[in-house]
């Protein structure tokens, strides 16, 4: 009998220890995190270095509240994070996750606004499906139904529009009239809304939980930076999930050398180590809102020396270790495995990521692209089944949460190739066995 309580009941072991890309559980089984967690463990678990600074942070002081005292590590990170975003990008602000640098950067672009005088800029356009985060700020621009749904009536409704899907449209995700139409989309819902009430796009590079690595199509990131430039509509990048180096650059947008004005990041920025997230704003927009008076938001815990700590040695291990290019050639490596798990198993109706954050959709017809009967509950069965073979990957509906089911295969950066057929073998037999309990659908081509 627990007192802890998370979203659903789990009915998972203990966790004994985390060593590498391993987990072991209290009963006595070794996990192979084939997910980094929820796409957070990027160096993997247990770094000696990381965890020797943070030893050594903690010997010194493990909290300074940050309107008492200012401290080296903090100030330290801010300057390691500012020197790797794009130029003109060198205001950072700490918070303790994902969601909170997500309603950072919201209320940074409607103070940055109100500084401009256009109060009347409020609205934040996002994408469906989309996920930015379960605060209420953070969720109203989340794309995904089954999250939103309750909460509605206590949220400001914003406005969407379709993340650019070209595998499910049937277009050609290489051709840049591809990324055209779908960033034409955003001009379209700016014009809708009226442009001088827009504040912001907010988007994740490569999609991330909701649409399961979801990369854009050609033109798409260059376009929709015009689009905002040209309305003064400010451009957040969520790398939340993408910052960090799991695509193989250190911000996922770097692929397509386009920069925001804002950037919420977090998991792989702490590397889960500790609760550690970041705002990193453009130098102007920091500037007038401090000149106004300055930033009224602000979390007690951000800025943690010990977070800090860990932050500065997570970035120091991932240049050392060379894990951005680790994850670029490793997340190859890893591709050609599931291509030809395609080949294999007709189930398999999409690949699709950048360097280690890749995923695989399931479906009932590859070519309709039908997904399965939502009543199977695939994407939780199948993780279910590779969870019980050692190997953890984590999943979610693929069509804004009503059907769909696709899997995220993303092991930390510091993976080897010979780990990367472990986690072939174990994927191929958990979905042998998936399809051996439903023959009717595993035929398909
Ligand atoms: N933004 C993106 C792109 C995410 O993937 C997540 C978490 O999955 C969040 C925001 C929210 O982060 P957190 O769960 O740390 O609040």
């Amino acid at each position: 009998m627990s007192n802890l309580f998370y979203q659903t009941k789990s009915p998972r072991p203990l966790l004994e220890r985390a060593e590498g890309i391993y987990m072991w559980g209290q009963d006595g089984k070794r996990y192979i995190d084939g997910s980094s967690g929820a796409m957070v463990s990027n160096i993997g678990h247990s770094n000696p270095a990381v965890l020797a600074a943070m030893r050594t942070q903690m010997e010194s002081s493990t909290f300074g509240y940050r309107l008492h005292f200012q401290t080296e590590s903090s100030e330290k990170l801010a300057s390691m994070t500012a020197a790797l975003a794009p130029e003109g990008l060198n205001k950072v602000f700490f918070v303790s996750g994902g969601s909170e640098a997500v309603e950072s950067a919201l209320k940074m672009a409607r103070q940055y606004a109100l500084t401009q005088g256009e109060a009347q800029r409020y609205k934040v356009i996002s994408r469906y499906p989309s996920y930015h985060g379960c605060t209420l700020g953070a969720l109203a621009i989340t794309g995904y139904a089954p999250m939103t749904a309750p909460f509605d009536p206590m949220m400001k409704a914003m406005p969407k529009i379709p993340a650019p899907r070209a595998y499910l449209d049937g277009l050609d995700p290489n051709d840049e009239a591809t990324g055209q139409h779908y960033a034409d989309m955003l001009e379209a819902k700016i014009l809708e809304e009226g442009p001088g009430t827009v504040l912001a796009f907010i988007v994740e590079p490569i999609g991330g939980a909701s649409t399961g690595a979801l990369v854009p199509p050609a033109g798409y990131m260059q376009r929709i930076r015009d689009i905002c430039t040209r309305h003064g509509v400010l451009l957040v990048h969520d790398e939340v999930m993408t910052g960090g180096g799991r695509t193989g650059r250190f911000f996922g947008a770097e692929h397509w050398d386009v920069a925001p004005d804002l950037i919420a990041l977090s998991k792989g920025f702490g590397g889960g180590y500790v609760p550690l997230g970041a705002m990193v704003a453009r130098d102007d927009i920091v500037e007038a809102v401090m000149a106004s008076g300055g930033f009224i938001h602000g979390f007690t815990y951000a800025g943690n020396p010990l977070a800090c700590a860990a932050g500065c040695a997570v970035i120091e291990q991932i240049e050392a270790l060379g894990l951005v290019k680790n994850a670029a050639t490793m997340g190859d490596k890893l591709a050609e495995r599931l291509q030809s798990l395609m080949q294999q198993y007709p189930l398999i109706g999409d690949v699709r990521g950048k360097g280690l954050l890749t995923a695989f959709e399931l479906m009932k017809d590859r070519t309709s692209k039908e997904p399965l009967p939502p009543e199977l509950h695939a994407h939780s069965r199948l993780v279910d089944i590779a969870y019980d073979n050692g190997l953890i990957i984590y999943s979610r509906r693929t069509r804004g949460g009503a059907s769909g089911d696709h899997f995220l295969v993303c092991p930390p950066m510091i993976v080897t190739e010979n780990q990367l057929d472990d986690i072939a073998d174990i994927l191929a037999a958990s979905l042998a066995q998936y399809m051996a309990e439903i023959p009717e659908y595993s035929g398909a081509a």
